[in-house]
């Protein structure tokens, strides 16, 4: 299935077997991304491990 980034806004081909949880990575952008739903597809922006979000 494909959809956009919501990133960059670009293409995004997500695995037919893609599951809820599972991090995607944009070719487009290198974002990363977690499936937020499969049905319907809903993607959110993974949080970077590494960085420390404002605290
Ligand atoms: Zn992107």
């Amino acid at each position: 299935m494909e959809t956009k980034c919501v990133s960059c806004d670009g293409p995004l081909l997500i695995p037919e077997d893609g599951y809820q949880g599972e991090i995607v990575s944009c070719p487009g952008c290198a974002a990363e991304l977690e499936i937020q739903s499969t049905d319907p597809l809903e993607l959110a922006l993974a949080p970077e491990p590494e960085e420390d979000w404002g605290e």
